[in-house]
């Protein structure tokens, strides 16, 4: 009996084994041909800063709707994609329709907002990842100031001179970088204070956590570090009011979270403006 129960525990698992493999295979089979087959697009969720009254900036984050599957979660595609040279594909592709983007509306006078993207270590660390830069700023004459970069910590980790280097150089020709997802990297503060980050990003984790005294400190820790270092702080999920305004009565002025706006379409974005 027990064998018999346990080969069925077996057979279960590698049935559940090979469903999630063959949806990971099948995924990154699509994914190759998403950008031909114009299944990509781009959502906006706006940065607001509780002085200015408006928003500051957008992120801009990554879609796919499969005509089958439909809409596949961002952090599923993205990792498969990032396991191989697919990602350069597609990190190529949001950089310019993040600029030609951002060009049509320079042209109907939307002209102070920045828009940041998101860039993984495969992207950062490319030899050429520079001068592509720099090629789609100047392909729709577009002021570094307005496209910033997102790395998580794990980036700014890898590699760490070329990082180092490359981030030095990003920021003398004026484009910002944004340290995204603070506090979960469990990296050393000590060390990644040495790194020219204009802004950091506090992680969801904990804002959501906030109902609770302790986190409640470790946010005002990380705001007060930030704002020591002289660093922009922004906080990133901010769904509630409660949140908002604890958030503001600690000093972090730069919210980001569905309490304001969700990611949303182009038409969307710019009624909001
Ligand atoms: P991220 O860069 O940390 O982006 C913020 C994520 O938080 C987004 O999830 C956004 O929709 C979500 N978010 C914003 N406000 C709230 C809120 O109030 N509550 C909650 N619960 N969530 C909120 P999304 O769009 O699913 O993206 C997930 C991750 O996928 C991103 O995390 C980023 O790491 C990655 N990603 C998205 N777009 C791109 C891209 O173009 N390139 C790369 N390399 N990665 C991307
Ligand atoms: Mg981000
Ligand atoms: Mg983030
Ligand atoms: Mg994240």
């Amino acid at each position: 009996y027990l064998a018999k129960e346990n080969r069925t525990g077996i057979q279960q698992y590698q049935l559940g084994m090979s469903k999630s493999l063959s949806r990971k295979m099948l995924l990154e089979q699509y994914l190759h041909k998403a950008i031909e087959q114009n299944e990509l697009y781009l959502e906006y969720q706006p940065i607001f800063d509780v002085f200015a009254k408006k928003a500051i900036g957008l992120e801009a984050l990554l879609r796919w709707k499969h005509p089958i599957l439909g809409s596949i979660p961002p952090v599923e595609f993205i990792q498969i994609a990032e396991e191989s040279d697919l990602i350069i594909k597609l990190s190529n592709w949001v950089l310019s329709a993040v600029c030609s983007q951002r060009r049509l509306w320079l042209d109907k006078d939307f002209s102070s907002f920045y828009i940041s993207i998101n860039v993984p270590a495969r992207q950062i660390h490319q030899d050429d990842f520079i001068e592509s830069i720099k090629r789609s700023l100047e392909q729709y004459n577009l002021p570094p100031e307005l496209l910033k970069i997102e790395i998580t910590e794990r980036t700014a980790m890898t590699n760490v001179e070329k990082t180092l280097k490359t981030m030095r150089e990003l920021q003398e020709y004026g484009v910002d970088i944004i340290l995204d997802d603070f506090g979960i990297g469990y990296s050393s503060i000590s060390y990644l204070v040495q790194y020219p980050f204009s802004t950091i990003k506090i992680d969801k984790s904990f804002i959501q956590g906030l109902g609770n005294k302790s986190q409640k400190s470790v946010c005002r820790a990380l705001v007060a570090m930030g704002r020591n270092l002289g660093m922009n702080v922004v906080a990133e999920g901010v769904e509630e009011i409660d949140q908002y305004h604890y958030l503001c009565s600690i000093g972090c002025h730069k919210i980001q979270g569905y309490y304001f706006s969700r990611p949303t379409s182009v038409d969307l974005v710019e009624k909001f403006f």
